[in-house]
């Protein structure tokens, strides 16, 4: 759907094969630093299509940071991001398409309250596309009715629950068919029970294929749906690996203490 912005960088370095698929996402030596203190500490990370890495780490690790930069939130100091192939973090890169390829949720106020539902997921598409208002709102119906809340279409965003409108946000974030999701501690702020509607809907775009970055305190969704998992202390890639390497045998001594602190 969209095209896709080669160039600067492609395959350079990344120990592809002539033929595959660029990664989806490549963080290369990613440094951070807000005034004296450094928030990312040289970042390499790879997403491959398809893949969902989960980002695990105390609260101030950098995770939030970290898919800020991806997001173009946030400017890095150093380094260097690849969507697809293409370098982002050139400062010539056009930030709102960018940010156009890559759906992002984050833990609180995702809906605008003053449209409802269904202007909530189409306004992307509507705003940044062009798309026809009727054929956005067929297309935000859908999807609205395959994740159960096509009855909610017309309501507005405080008639639902934390929940109903967390996996709002996320129909949102996908309306536009983005290259990309990133999913920051989602399901923080929700009530116990709620959390488990988010996390089912996550785990269905992993079965459509979804290529999905996100930071989340639930280890034991990380375990079951993650194809692999990275812990981040103090700005720093620790560990990463898939979940049975990290939950069940972690080479860093980090990497147990912090887990053996959770449980
Ligand atoms: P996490 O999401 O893992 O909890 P964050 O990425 O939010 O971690 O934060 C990492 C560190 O960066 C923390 O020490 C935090 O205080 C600091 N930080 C984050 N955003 C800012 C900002 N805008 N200005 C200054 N410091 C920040
Ligand atoms: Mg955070």
């Amino acid at each position: 759907r969209f095209a896709r912005a080669a160039g600067v960088g492609e395959g350079a370095g990344t120990g592809t094969l002539p033929g595959d698929p660029a990664p989806v996402l490549e963080v290369r030596g990613v440094v951070k630093r807000f005034g004296e203190h450094t928030v990312l500490r040289g970042i390499d990370l790879t997403v491959h299509p398809h893949e969902v890495v989960v980002l695990i780490g105390a609260s101030g690790s950098g995770k939030s940071t970290l898919l800020k930069t991806v997001n173009l939130l946030e400017q890095i100091d150093d380094g260097q991001i690849f969507l697809s192939g293409a370098d982002i973090s050139d400062p010539r890169a056009d930030a709102d398409r960018v940010r156009a390829r890559i759906g992002v949720v984050f833990q609180h106020y995702n809906l605008f309250p003053h449209l409802t539902v269904l202007a909530n997921v189409t306004l992307a598409a509507r705003r940044v596309f062009g798309t026809p208002r009727a054929e956005a709102e067929r297309t935000g119906l859908a999807l609205l009715q395959r994740i159960g809340l096509g009855d909610k279409a017309r309501e507005y965003p405080d008639r639902l629950s934390g929940g109903q409108q967390q996996r709002v946000a996320i129909a949102r974030a996908i309306a536009t068919d983005p290259e990309l999701l990133l999913l920051d501690e989602i399901t923080s702020a929700l009530d116990p029970q709620l959390v488990g509607e988010v996390l089912d809907l996550v785990r269905e775009l992993k079965a459509s294929g979804s290529t999905i970055v996100m930071a989340t305190h639930e280890m034991s969704f990380a375990r079951r749906v993650a194809d692999r998992v990275v812990y981040l202390k103090d700005g720093v890639i620790v560990e990463a690996g898939p979940p049975e390497q990290i939950f069940e045998r972690p080479e860093r001594p980090e990497t147990r203490e912090f887990l053996r602190r959770l449980s």
